[in-house]
């Protein structure tokens, strides 16, 4: 029907057919790594201790729900700033910054703001592969889309020669979108070296980079090394644009938590910008949801609960990066003569295998483990429980 394949293209390859094969499967010890949701060591979705407080401290201070302004809760807004872009960043006094619904409705906003606003061509280009969604958001935002080289599936890691090629290849003034950290879905990152040359070629062309920062925190453990990318571009003299997220770092996926800023020329021009996107913004939703907003400030402005909460993301970062280096270890006990050393090189919730789409099928039909066919795995749903069978999946499958 017209619904089911609605249904189906909404899911880009994320999870949707793979949780309904997943469900449909009786065999209990099945693997789900389809999921783009962080999973405790059992397997259960988590809800932050710090979220819990911070939305205990929310309720009891019985705020009224009247509607927040265009761009959002500013304690929210104000904070998430200092933690993108530090807190001594000279881009402070010059952003532009509105809440979204989430990384998503941030990289919307950047969209149709980059389609109304760039003086240039308006054409974004993105990773091959890029995080399913992307290419919808920009094209619906009124972008073009097009691809620069970035996995290299060789060598199962970055084609760092072919991006560099592409990005001084792209023409003049182009629009550049990168991921921040984490890449979705490879776990593929540049090095801080890497990305100082990806800084340069950029410069060098004149084009402009928008950055999307949906892990931060949650792909090393700490929210500095994982916004280098984003604060070095700043300080060699980039007005970026950034979408941010609080789905995965406070795992506040359902309450869309997000922001987009613009870093501007001067606080005259960061006023323009802010009056501009509240007009963007008024005809699409008129105004953000307060609740999430409000727990994510709370933690972020609270001294005790930001220290319990930056302990919380290095836990999650921490037990993923745990479950890389398990996997990777019994693939080598078992005797894989296969390299397996880029599941603990990749970063974030997300590895890339190497399988192939038919080894990804018969993952699935024969061991009941799944995942989308293009061999990504969501480490999240791995667990010290079910680490070992994962493990003699891959080696009968792979060898
Ligand atoms: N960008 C990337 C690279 C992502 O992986 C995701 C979520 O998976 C998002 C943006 C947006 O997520 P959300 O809208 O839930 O914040």
């Amino acid at each position: 029907t017209l619904l089911n394949r609605y249904d189906m293209s909404l899911d880009g390859g994320d999870g949707g057919g793979i949780t309904e094969a997943f469900k449909a499967d009786s065999f209990d010890k099945k693997i789900n790594l389809g999921v783009g949701a962080y999973r405790d060591d059992q397997g259960k979705p988590y809800v932050l201790p710090s979220v819990r407080k911070a939305e205990e401290k929310v309720i009891a201070s019985r705020l009224n729900k009247e509607y927040a302004g265009i761009t959002g809760v500013p304690e929210f807004t104000k904070a998430a700033a200092v933690l993108a872009y530090g807190k001594d960043s000279t881009a402070l006094n010059r952003l532009a910054i509105t809440q979204s619904i989430s990384g998503t409705g941030a990289l919307r906003i950047g969209g149709a703001f980059l389609a109304r606003h760039f003086p240039g061509a308006k054409t974004i280009y993105i990773p091959t592969p890029s995080w399913a969604n992307h290419a919808a958001v920009f094209k619906d935002s009124g972008l073009t889309v097009e691809k620069y080289s970035y996995y290299n599936k060789d060598t199962i890691g970055l084609d760092f020669e072919g991006m560099l090629a592409d990005i001084k290849a792209a023409p003049e003034g182009s629009i550049f979108l990168f991921h921040a950290c984490a890449h979705n879905p490879t776990g593929v990152d540049p090095t801080p070296e890497q990305w100082k040359q990806i800084e340069a070629a950029v410069k060098s062309r004149g084009h402009f980079s928008f950055f999307d920062m949906a892990y931060q925190g949650f792909a090393s453990g700490n929210i500095d090394t994982d916004a280098f990318a984003v604060r070095y571009f700043v300080e060699q003299g980039h007005n970026v644009a950034l979408a941010q997220s609080f789905a995965k770092n406070m795992g506040l996926y359902g309450e869309r938590v997000g922001a987009f800023s613009l870093v501007c020329a001067d606080a005259a021009e960061a006023k323009r910008v802010d009056s501009q996107v509240k007009i963007l913004v008024r005809p699409m939703y008129s105004n953000p949801p307060i609740h999430g907003a409000r727990i994510a400030a709370e933690i972020l402005n609270s001294p005790e609960l930001y220290g319990q909460w930056l302990g919380e993301v290095k836990g999650m970062a921490d037990r993923i990066i745990t479950m890389r280096a398990l996997l990777k270890e019994n693939l080598e006990k078992l005797g894989s003569k296969h390299d397996w050393s880029h599941i603990t090189s990749q970063i974030g919730m997300f590895a890339y295998t190497g399988l192939t789409p038919e080894e990804m099928d018969k993952l699935a039909k024969e061991f009941s483990v799944y995942a989308t066919r293009d061999g990504r795995i969501s480490v999240a749903g791995i667990t010290s429980e079910n680490v070992g069978r994962l493990a003699e999946s891959i080696f009968k499958v792979k060898g």
